[in-house]
C-alpha cells in the first residue's frame, strides 16, 4: 500500500533559489535538494525557537513526521557544509495558503490572489515572474 503524502503547511517559501559555498574547488558536485517544508521545519524549531510539538501543528503534521522532515534538514545542511556542496530549494510536499511568485527581474517574492490571474511584478510589473509552486 502506498502511504498517501500529506501536504505539509508552509509559511512561505524560502527567501532564495539556493546557497552556494565559496572558497572550494568542489564546484562540480551535484546540488542538494532542501525541501520547502524541510526549510520551514528548520526555521521553525532553530530558528524561531519553537518546540517540536508546536512546530507539527502549525505545519499541520505529526510530531513523528515533523521530526523526521527535521531530521532530514538538518542531515542535507550539515552535507552541504561538509562536502561543499551546493543548497538548490524545490517544493516538495509543501502546502502554502497563498499563491507565491517570484519575479526573475527584480527577485521579489510575491503573493498573488488566484483570482487576480494577472501575469505581472507586483514590484517592477514585469511579465518575468514564475509561480513557486510548480518550479524549483
Ligand atoms: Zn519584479
Amino acid at each position: 500500500m502506498p502511504r498517501q503524502r500529506r501536504l505539509r503547511k508552509v509559511v512561505a517559501p524560502p527567501k532564495f533559489k539556493g546557497f552556494k559555498p565559496y572558497g572550494t574547488s568542489n564546484s562540480s558536485a551535484t546540488a542538494i535538494e532542501l525541501l520547502y517544508e524541510e526549510y520551514e521545519a528548520l526555521k521553525l524549531a532553530d530558528y524561531d525557537m519553537m518546540n517540536h510539538k508546536e512546530a507539527s501543528e502549525l505545519m499541520n503534521v505529526s510530531r513523528a513526521t515533523f521530526a523526521r522532515i527535521y531530521e532530514s534538514a538538518r542531515r542535507k545542511m550539515a552535507q552541504a557544509l561538509v562536502e561543499t556542496r551546493e543548497i538548490k530549494t524545490v517544493y516538495g510536499n509543501a502546502e502554502m495558503d497563498e499563491s507565491w511568485h517570484l519575479c526573475n527581474d527584480c527577485h521579489a517574492r510575491f503573493t498573488m490572489p488566484e483570482s487576480a490571474k494577472k501575469d505581472t511584478c507586483a514590484l517592477c510589473s514585469s511579465t518575468n515572474i514564475e509561480s513557486l509552486k510548480t518550479t524549483n
